[in-house]
């Protein structure tokens, strides 16, 4: 089929699904159809890049040029930014086509895509009774989309799991790189210091793809590694004969169902069979990755909404004077988790409460780091559960913020050190609900990350 030809069925089959699965936040079929009928013109010159013709859905948390990016908050309600981000240029210019904008928990704050404000997103796995479920978030509308085979792949964002959850959640492969291997520039800031832009896709080697065309080094982003980006899509295809595989005792959690003890089990006795050698490690100092992560994302949080201040993007609402129009417009267009963690964020960077929330939050952090380096002189990957549950009815967390927290245990030490992380499926439970498994590598080897994830495919 043509790109042409594609794009419109995929269009269409995006429209028609949208009621059931309510994951999409914009479309602009004029631009699809532009970028389709290019990608055309180049594969008829033979031109065809990595991505040529695919696809593509967008979290809405990235600047696509002239179409609705509002993180899925009234706040920027109406924002069409003047620019593309950088991650998202990429993929265009591996030859991949816009398909649609996709809903999130708003500004990536949540892990059951119910904060967004066009409603919560259905998993297309449903429950053994019929529920329906969260695919997990933040970056829930993609997920839904790769799994529901509506695009080729999509973008999301990893700031403490919010690829590697919703990847669990809906059977698909979620990526997060090393933390600066992708470019931050045009992604709305949730925390920069732990945001990670990756993909979402059906199979490993895909993955691998979609995240090779969007890394490499971004002069418009700090934090961007120099670095060459290497060959992902070559490390699928290579043998884990003889590499040590790093099992946490420190995963085995408290009331974690006992088929994903099983799940991960499997993971390594189909590792073994394939000549890995597995040894057993400690990471010592997980147990305070979630409470110092809910410390420094809130902070970095409230330090980077303090523009939303009705001036420059989005919705204003007008008060009296300048202090009651930013009142107004503040309390209106965020979301009541939004303010929670703006609320967190400027409480733990107080005067009064920085050295004993957010300068600790940081010591653990340190902690963190030193755990995964002293693990990666002995073993050349980590194997976990990617989540403590399978995917969870709508509304059954929403109103208790821990329960919603611990999703993350496992996924946020991979964002406080900055190593890359990924979760590929892992079966079914016995209500027939998809599982995953985590792969975490030290930082920069991404390709052992891809060797061992397409091994357990
Ligand atoms: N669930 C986590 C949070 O709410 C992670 C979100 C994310 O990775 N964007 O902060």
């Amino acid at each position: 089929v043509s790109a042409t030809e594609l794009a419109k069925e995929a269009l269409a089959a995006c429209r028609s699904a949208q009621g059931a699965l309510n994951a999409f936040t914009a479309f602009d079929e004029a631009k699809t159809m532009a970028m389709a009928k290019a990608s055309d013109e180049r594969l008829a010159r033979g031109e065809g890049g990595l991505l040529e013709g695919a696809p593509l859905a967008i979290k809405d948390l990235f600047a696509v040029e002239g179409v609705s990016t509002t993180a899925s908050s009234n706040i920027l309600k109406g924002f069409k930014p003047p620019y593309e981000s950088s991650v998202t240029q990429s993929w265009w210019d591996n030859g991949g086509v816009f398909l649609c904008k996709t809903s999130m928990d708003e500004f990536a704050m949540g892990s059951s895509n119910e904060t967004s404000n066009t409603g919560p997103v259905n998993n297309p796995w449903k429950g053994a009774k019929g529920e329906t479920l969260t695919p997990g978030g933040s970056s829930g509308g993609s997920a839904t989309a790769v799994a529901a085979d509506l695009c080729f792949g999509a973008t999301g964002t990893d700031t403490g799991g919010s690829i590697r959850q919703p990847a669990s959640f809906t059977g698909t492969v979620g990526v997060k790189g090393t933390y600066g291997r992708t470019s931050r520039w045009g992604a709305i800031a949730f925390a920069s210091s732990l945001d990670h832009p990756g993909p979402f896709a059906k199979t490993v080697k895909d993955g691998a793809m979609l995240l090779q065309a969007m890394s490499g080094h971004d002069p418009k982003d700090s934090t961007s590694l120099p670095n060459e980006v290497p060959d992902f899509v070559a490390a699928c295809g290579r043998s884990v004969k003889g590499l040590r595989i790093g099992v946490p005792k420190e995963y085995r959690v408290d009331g974690m169902p006992d088929e994903i003890e099983q799940a991960w089990q499997q993971g390594i006795e189909w590792l073994k069979a394939a000549g890995c050698e597995i040894v057993d490690i400690s990471l010592p100092h997980t147990k305070y990755a979630l409470p110092a992560y809910y410390i420094v994302a809130p902070a970095e949080a409230s330090s980077n909404l303090a523009r939303y201040d009705g001036m420059r993007y989005g919705n204003r609402v007008e008060g009296k004077d300048l202090t009651e129009t930013y009142e107004k417009t503040r309390a209106s267009g965020f979301g009541t988790e939004v303010q929670r963690r703006i609320m967190i964020g400027t409480y733990v960077l107080s005067a009064g409460y920085y050295d004993a929330y957010y300068l600790r939050a940081l010591k653990v952090r340190t902690r963190i780091l030193q755990d995964f380096d002293q693990a990666f002189e002995k073993v050349d990957a980590i194997l976990t559960p990617s989540a403590p549950s399978a995917a969870f009815p709508l509304g059954s967390k929403s109103n208790d913020p821990i329960a919603m927290y611990l999703n993350d245990v496992f996924t946020v030490t991979a964002n406080l050190a900055g190593v890359p992380a990924m979760s590929v499926p892992a079966g079914l439970d016995k209500d027939g609900l998809p599982l995953g498994l985590q792969i975490i590598t030290k930082a920069l080897d991404e390709e052992t990350m891809f060797t061992v994830g397409a091994a357990l495919e």
